[in-house]
This record gives structure tokens, C-alpha cells and sequence, in this order.
């Protein structure tokens, strides 16, 4: 498992945002499997990391949030992508691609949808309108009621 596979999803798109603004100076190759580097923070001193690509949790960063902790924070990320630009630009793209997907599969469930409510008979509408109305959301009966002047007691 790689650096990527051990952090979270919030600590890898902010260690991507911080390798694409160049917030990683001073990036070392130390061996094989290790660098160093200082990463630009929210403090006036920059945070200084190691990272090690075949043993991830031994990576090291002096950030509030992974220091003295077996965490793989958003600077060690962005280390990491600094050393490998080729990673990232994997990662991203396999990104886009993923939403691109799910974006086609929502329109494609609307289609589907729509196609199904065209073709239904008006007594399963009426049946799953009512439905929809006393199983659903209390705004959605409420606007309905609005939209369709239902209650003399509203005005
Ligand atoms: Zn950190």
C-alpha cells in the first residue's frame, strides 16, 4: 500500500491543491524509497516531512496533524506528488474520469425515469403521487397543498 491508498480523500485533494499551487521547496531523494522536503503551511515556518513510499506510515511531518502521529497528512501528499508528477496526473485523470461516469449514469437514470413515469397509467400516478405525498418529506405535502389551494385555512 502506497501513500495515496493510507490517506483520506479530504487529505489527498488538499495535498494535491498544495502540490499544483508549489507549495513543496527543497524536495531531497534521500534513497530509493525516501525524500524530504519543507511544505508551506498555515504557519510562518514551513513543515518539514519525509516520506517513504514503501513504508507509508513512517512517513514524517511536523504539522499539528500528523506530527507524533501515524497519519499521512495533505504535505507528506503533496511531497509525494512533487516526486512523482506522473502519479498525480494519474490520480487526477482517473478522478475525472470517475465523475464524467457517474455523471452520465444520473443522466441516464433520469432518461430511465422519465421514460417509466410517461408510460405509466393514470391510476399508478395517482397512486404514487399519493404516496410520494403522506410517505415523503413534510415540505414537499405542505407545497403541494400551497400550489394546489388544498387548505382554506392557509390564507
Ligand atoms: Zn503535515
Amino acid at each position: 500500500m502506497g501513500l495515496i491508498e493510507c490517506t483520506s480523500s479530504a487529505s489527498l485533494w488538499r495535498g494535491y491543491d498544495y502540490y499544483k499551487a508549489r507549495k513543496v521547496k527543497n524536495l531531497k531523494k534521500i534513497n530509493d524509497t525516501q525524500y524530504t522536503a519543507d511544505v508551506d503551511g498555515t504557519m510562518s515556518e514551513p513543515y518539514k516531512v519525509l516520506i517513504d513510499v514503501s513504508h507509508p506510515r513512517t512517513s514524517k511531518c511536523n504539522c499539528p496533524h500528523a506530527d507524533g502521529k501515524r497519519i499521512i497528512c495533505k504535505h507528506m501528499i503533496a511531497v509525494y506528488f512533487t516526486a512523482f508528477p506522473k502519479e498525480a496526473q494519474r490520480i487526477y485523470d482517473e478522478y475525472i474520469t470517475y465523475q464524467e461516469e457517474e455523471e452520465r449514469r444520473e443522466e441516464e437514470l433520469s432518461d430511465k425515469i422519465c421514460q417509466y413515469v410517461w408510460q405509466m397509467k393514470k391510476s399508478e400516478v395517482q397512486q404514487a403521487l399519493l404516496e410520494l405525498l403522506f410517505d415523503g418529506p413534510e415540505w414537499q405535502f405542505e407545497k403541494f397543498i400551497r400550489e394546489h389551494d388544498l387548505d382554506d385555512e392557509y390564507y
